[in-house]
């Protein structure tokens, strides 16, 4: 399977920082065998897509429905004429700070597939529920309510992603990471049958130049969603560069 290496730029950068992107770009450019994205914010959609090259480019959350009285919303299909080809729903800093919970995060995802958009579904279990054991159970759960069912291998993508370990420069054991994205295909398949063979499982939760190559290397690890290091072309193209080295 393709690797997926994408990045979530969150509330970050005005048009100066699409200098980044075109470095991006050129490490794309350069690692064929990876796909490469990057969720700027909202208002850089419209510049960011046409100095992407092979970039996806996408949006970070949308509205779960087409249009109405939804202030300060943004319709999957307005992501669409932006040139947006994924968005993200349910972050975890969307589901914590906002409480979107699994049935609203499924109901973005479908809007998303309906407009022709790849739903990057994020699911993970927060410091409490791991401590109390029931990470595994949590994960299961969310994955359960949070994909649409009829989704298929082009439009969803899964991101397992602790909440603990978003921006804190802690990670899962290798153990378990593995342990869970093994978990998540067998639930996958039992969702979406054949298809489920074939979505893309990414891992988020501080990775870096440091450990991508090693979480990478892990079976059902098919990628990674980025914050912090996604934010530099000089932290983000080593990622991609590790990428395309164990995809050789
Ligand atoms: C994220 O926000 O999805 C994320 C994984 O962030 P970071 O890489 O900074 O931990």
């Amino acid at each position: 399977m393709r690797y997926l290496i994408a990045g979530n730029w969150k509330m970050n950068g005005t048009r100066p920082m699409l200098a980044e992107l075109d470095r991006i770009a050129e490490a794309a450019a350069a690692h064929k065998g990876v796909d490469v994205a990057i969720a700027p914010p909202f208002t850089l959609l419209a510049d960011a897509t046409p100095r992407a090259g092979q970039v996806l480019i996408g949006g970070q959350d949308c509205h779960q429905a087409a249009k109405g009285p939804h202030t300060g919303c943004i319709s999957a299909d307005m992501l669409v004429e932006m040139g947006a080809r994924f968005v993200i729903c349910g972050h975890s800093e969307r589901r914590a700070e906002f409480g979107e919970g699994d049935s609203l995060v499924q109901a973005k995802a479908q809007a998303a597939q309906a407009a022709g958009l790849i739903a990057i579904v994020c699911i993970g279990e927060n410091e409490a529920e791991r401590d109390e054991g029931r990470a595994v159970p949590v994960v299961a759960g969310k994955l359960d309510g949070s994909v649409p069912p009829a989704s298929r291998a082009g439009n969803l993508v899964i991101s397992y992603e602790p909440a603990w370990a978003i921006g804190t420069g802690r990670t899962p054991t290798m153990a378990e990471i593995c342990g869970m994205h093994a978990m998540i295909r067998a639930k996958l398949i039992q969702l979406l049958g054949a298809e489920g063979v074939a979505v893309r499982i990414l891992y988020g939760g501080s990775v870096t130049s440091d450990n991508a190559a090693q979480i990478l290397a892990c079976e059902e690890v098919n990628g990674a969603l980025i914050g912090g290091a996604s934010l530099t072309a000089d932290q983000f193209a080593p990622i991609v560069l590790a990428a395309a080295a164990i995809a050789q």
